[in-house]
């Protein structure tokens, strides 16, 4: 089976080595310096300052939203959150789970996020912006310089969910004013899930100090704080992960972060023109994408058929959508180990299933 989805991806060769391994004891001087290695090139790949500092989390995605935004915020607070899909649902149920008062900007499914959105909260006294800079449930890929000047406007954290355009498109942390950026195994960085980072900038550090309110044990930041000094984690990390989080961050540091950005844009404008040779069936929406992924639209097809007919017939696997798109719209992504030519077979795939079976 091949894997066109995007967390899970289809894993790189040297990653599964990684995996077969032995797994080490991890309470010594050697894997601190591993962790300590690991943290030096994230840093440098997520574009910010090695005064910055990173949280690993040995928890999915979500558990890191969750850490940023009660680690940093509390009942004192204002977020405003911007929900064009089910990621920015999620930091929605998460503000209010948590009781953390939020003004939602819910963006319909198409609608570009602009500056006249973010204009209506000036002044409303947000003190922190949450936003998922690629909505992964959609592919759209936010504008990050109008979220940015309306958090310097306000003096909001500027917290960025970049789980699926990390190691994906351009991202640099510190120019883009981010505050804290959330970042998950599974997705961009293409390797096993289980471990989740949180990197925080000098404002970042600020804000969580003046925080008053913990509500956690074992996602508060203060033990991991603590311990990433010494290349340590508090509690038994996703040991097997890291290791695969040092070796694909030095693979992409040799390879070169450009290089390996334009083999991903590439890869997503390759299998997007094959798609305009499919026109009749389908389209992809015109709002800006990420290269990590690409929605594609079906314009009478059923799309959770299409998915089990490319599973059972081609042993090919693209991502459902969520909520109100699930019946019409499927992704594709263009990270891990596929080639153009994966593409390729994947757009006659669909073209043989589209035109001849008519699902
Ligand atoms: C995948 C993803 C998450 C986290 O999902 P988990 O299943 O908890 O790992 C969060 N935000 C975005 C944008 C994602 O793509």
């Amino acid at each position: 089976m091949k894997l066109f989805t995007i967390g899970p991806v289809q894993m790189y060769e040297r990653t599964l080595e990684i995996r077969s391994q032995r797994i080490p004891y991890f309470r010594t001087a050697k894997f601190s310096r591993m962790v300590h290695e690991t943290d030096l090139i994230l840093k440098e790949m997520i574009g910010t300052d090695q005064k910055s500092k990173t949280i690993y989390l040995t928890a999915s995605g979500t558990a890191a939203m969750e850490a940023a935004v009660t680690n940093c915020f509390s009942s004192c607070d204002k977020l405003l959150i911007v929900n064009g899909g089910t990621f920015g649902e999620r930091f929605v149920q998460i503000a209010r789970h948590h009781k953390i008062p939020y003004e939602v900007i819910k963006l319909p499914f198409g609608e570009v996020l602009s500056e006249q959105h973010l204009c209506n909260y000036l002044g409303k006294g947000i003190s922190g912006v949450l936003v998922n800079l690629d909505e992964t449930s959609t592919g759209q890929l936010y504008d990050v310089s109008i979220i940015r000047s309306f958090c310097k406007k306000e003096n909001a954290l500027l917290v960025v969910d970049a789980i699926s355009t990390f190691l994906c498109d351009e991202y640099h942390m510190d120019d883009y004013g981010i505050d804290m950026s959330i970042i998950s195994s599974q997705k961009g960085l293409c390797i096993s899930p289980g471990l989740s980072m949180i990197i925080l900038g000098k404002k970042a550090l600020q804000k969580y100090s003046e925080n008053q309110q913990y509500t956690s044990y074992y996602f508060s930041y203060e033990q991991y704080l603590r311990d990433v000094e010494r290349g340590q984690t508090p509690f038994t990390p996703a040991i097997g992960t890291l290791m695969e989080l040092y070796d694909i961050l030095t693979y992409v540091k040799q390879k070169g972060l450009g290089t390996h950005l334009e083999e991903i844009a590439a890869k997503a404008n390759h299998f997007r023109s094959r798609m305009k040779g499919l026109h009749t069936h389908l389209y992809i929406p015109s709002y800006p994408l990420s290269n990590a992924i690409t929605p594609v639209i079906l314009k009478k097809a059923n799309a959770t058929q299409l998915i089990a007919t490319l599973s059972e017939e081609y042993e090919m696997m693209v991502n459902p959508t969520g909520g109100e798109m699930g019946n019409q719209m499927i992704r594709v992504a263009h990270i891990g180990a596929l080639m153009a030519k994966d593409y390729d077979d994947l757009a006659d795939a669909m073209c043989n299933v589209l035109s001849k079976e008519q699902v």
